[in-house]
């Protein structure tokens, strides 16, 4: 190791509810070493570590997040499998947190800005507590090391009032803060600034497609999101493996007054059992679901024509967003390796000048590539994400503006 590679290390934490994925990042952002600790609180804990090509897996009794983060520090301080001899070594943590509410930059940890978080807690009650819990542990074990937030909804903070504002009265943005916040915008502002590098022009119109477990569709304007298709929380928008995506407001109030549904219920079963999962009735994973169609399941079927169709829609959309679209952006788990529904979403897009070379379309699996046909007017690239990178980043311009 270098002289100047002992210091400026950045971790980078994204704390679930039973688990925290951590990776460590060296000097130029080069992965020194990452992994999870899973099933928190679970029987059959373990830590999964991974440091260059060599992996360790260890069961390991973790009750909280404190005992996880422990754990792991304890992992990065070791001989054989860690990186650093002391968090001294660590210049700045950034943590991942998902809903950010109107706040438009990263921020450090501070009393008034968890406050903010926890006012809003209910909207994202399966990431934001954990996130929070993870940060306010990590704190006390580092606390000399500046802890950075940085925030799935920052991205989209630069959509103008038209695309985030909902057509109910005016107060209920005012008083309950109630207007499309957006979600997945490291990724998406890491899949634009790379795709601005790939496509060697300045700033380019892009509408880049994160396709995974969940998926949203973002207009991006010079750098900027100026529209997202997820909302107030991530249930708007296309179609995803469990989730609903837009759907009619009214027939939830129908189902409760004419079928006796509960709330609750049913939004449990918007999040959790709807989208591809409920339409297939098989499975939310594009690959299953991908296998079945092929052999005449017919539901299976219907669940990709309305995953593809349902996003070639919104592409639709944020083209008229736009006025010029200059490259269409894939990626994400079915983004970055599904080519049949890259190939069936562009199949509707043709009206824009988007055309794919089929040839390059099959081999870009898991890989950068731009896989549009030769003079296309429209670019089609895929750009896997790396949501760590861009946190680290961001957490490195922080703690460096600080000093
Ligand atoms: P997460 O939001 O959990 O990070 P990912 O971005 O990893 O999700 O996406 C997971 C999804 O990616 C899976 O549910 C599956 O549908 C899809 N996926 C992964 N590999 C493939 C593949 N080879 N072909 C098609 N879909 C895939």
């Amino acid at each position: 190791m270098g002289e100047g590679e002992e210091m400026n290390k950045i971790l980078v934490l994204n704390c679930g509810s039973s688990s925290i994925k951590y990776k460590l990042f060296g000097a130029d952002f080069r992965v020194l070493l990452g992994g999870k600790v899973e099933r928190i609180g679970e029987k059959g804990t373990a830590i999964a570590h991974q440091k260059g090509d060599r992996a360790l897996k260890r069961e390991i009794a973790v009750k909280n997040h404190r005992q996880g983060i422990a754990l792991m520090l304890d992992m990065l301080r070791d001989r054989e499998w860690g990186a650093i001899r002391n968090a001294g070594e660590i210049s700045a943590v950034g943590h991942r947190v998902v809903h950010g509410g109107q706040l438009a930059k990263t921020a450090l940890v501070s009393g008034a800005v968890l406050d903010y978080l926890k006012s809003f807690e209910m909207l994202a009650p399966l990431h934001n507590p954990h996130n929070i819990a993870g940060i306010i542990e990590t704190k006390k074990l580092m606390p000399r090391v500046p802890q950075v937030m940085v925030f799935d909804t920052e991205f989209h903070q630069s959509m103008p009032p038209k695309a985030y504002m909902y057509g109910l009265p005016y107060h209920f943005y005012d008083k309950y803060a109630i207007r499309k916040y957006g979600f997945h915008g490291i990724s998406h502002k890491y899949v634009a600034q790379r795709a601005a590098e790939i496509l060697g022009r300045g700033r380019p119109n892009l509408i880049t497609c994160h396709l995974g477990a969940g998926s949203s569709i973002t207009a991006v304007k010079a750098g900027k999101s100026v529209d997202t298709s997820m909302g107030l929380t991530p249930l708007e928008g296309v179609m995803m493996g469990t989730r609903t995506g837009d759907i009619d407001a009214a027939a939830a109030q129908y189902l409760v007054k004419r079928y006796g549904f509960e709330y609750d219920e049913l939004f449990e079963i918007m999040n959790n059992k709807s989208g591809l999962l409920g339409i297939s009735g098989v499975s939310k994973d594009v690959r299953v679901i991908e296998g079945k169609a092929r052999k005449g399941n017919g539901r299976c079927g219907l669940a990709l024509d309305m995953f593809c169709y349902r996003i070639a829609k919104y592409i639709g959309a944020y083209a008229a967003a736009l006025g010029k679209v200059d490259a269409i952006v894939f990626t994400a788990g079915i983004g970055e390796n599904s080519p049949q529904v890259r190939k069936r979403i562009c199949s509707y897009l043709e009206i824009f000048g988007v055309r794919v070379d089929a040839r390059k379309n099959a081999k870009a699996v898991k890989k950068e590539a731009d896989i549009s046909a030769k003079g296309a007017k429209v670019r089609v690239l895929v750009v896997p994400t790396d949501e760590e990178l861009m946190i680290a980043k961001e957490a490195a311009g922080m703690a460096e503006g600080r000093k």
